[in-house]
């Protein structure tokens, strides 16, 4: 069987989509193997790509505080974006960027097999859950081909409007006990 490293080498070299021309490094994901938990998001920012760690900016520090306040260290989940590699300006995702990165997250996902994804944001939610709202269904648990997903508000959207930072913190308190359900 593959290994993450194997798959964040990979990663590192693609120039299967034209943000590889861009980026100033792909930022493959963070975590240990054996994670039973998984928090999917959209893109490296500035400073992930600078980095090449996801989520260590503000948005970041932010879930790292939150995951800290339910109990849940982060050196203990594996946190990777759906495309690795920043889009200029931080612009959306397009279609093709979107399918030529999505196999990495599938090979990273079959290599760890977590007992749950936390997708944050709706375009990571998107990627499993294609057409659904995101305000529909956060904090709520869905099933996608044998895989348990949970979608809550990206950390970024939570510094645009306080309910959507509410609403994050609070379907994050939940986790733990889902967790403890699997
Ligand atoms: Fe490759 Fe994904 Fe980066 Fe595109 S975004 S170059 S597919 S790693």
């Amino acid at each position: 069987m593959e290994s993450l490293e194997t798959i964040a080498a990979e990663i590192r070299v693609c120039t299967a989509c034209g943000l590889c021309e861009s980026r100033m490094q792909a930022v493959p994901g963070s975590g240990p193997a054996d994670a039973r938990l998984v928090f999917v998001g959209e893109a490296p920012g500035a400073q992930e790509d600078a980095q090449g760690v996801p989520f260590v900016g503000r948005a970041g520090k932010l879930l790292d505080r939150l995951l800290a306040d339910v109990g849940l260290d982060r050196a203990q989940v594996y946190i990777a974006n759906g495309i690795k590699c920043r889009p200029p300006d931080n612009r959306p995702p397009r279609k093709g960027e979107i399918a030529a990165c999505r196999p990495f997250l599938d090979r990273q996902l079959a290599v760890i097999q977590p007992r749950l994804v936390v997708t944050l944001g709706r375009f990571s939610l998107s990627q499993f859950c294609p057409g659904v709202r995101i305000s529909d269904v956060h904090g709520r648990l869905q099933r996608v081909d044998g895989l348990a997903v949970y979608p809550v508000f990206h950390p970024a959207a939570a510094f645009r409007r306080v309910a959507w930072r509410e609403a994050l913190a609070t379907d994050l308190a939940r986790v733990p006990d889902i967790l403890e359900r699997f």
